[in-house]
């Protein structure tokens, strides 16, 4: 399993692994939650199937995507660093490329004579 599966794995009350979803309620919108995936709704429990699940209810840390948020700006800097690095890099081989043919030809028209 990867560290970041290992980091957002839940399990509910039966051991199932619990399910992510987002909420839309006024209240917490776009809030993310984890609960069990047996359960059909969270509010409604199926009584008739026996697929009732538990009620394990839980919000996804909301201190994690604080966190996230403040790596964002960092890496955001580091993919801008990294794009420019390749720019310079292929200008650079352009550059190599067509000495390294100039040069040749240089040492092919040195042969001829
Ligand atoms: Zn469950």
């Amino acid at each position: 399993m990867e560290t970041g599966e290992a980091r957002h794995a839940q399990w509910c009350h039966y051991g199932t692994l619990a399910r992510m979803q987002t909420s839309w309620t006024t209240s917490n919108p776009r809030r993310i939650f984890l609960v069990c995936p047996k359960l059909k709704s969270l509010f409604l429990v199926d009584k008739g199937s026996g697929e009732k699940g538990c009620r394990f209810f839980q919000w996804f840390d909301a201190k994690m995507c604080e966190h996230l948020k403040s790596l964002i700006p960092g890496l955001l800097w580091k993919i801008d660093r990294v794009e420019k690095e390749n720019a310079k890099i292929r200008a650079k081989s352009k550059i190599l490329g067509a000495t390294m043919l100039l040069s040749w030809l240089v040492v092919f028209a040195m042969k001829m004579n």
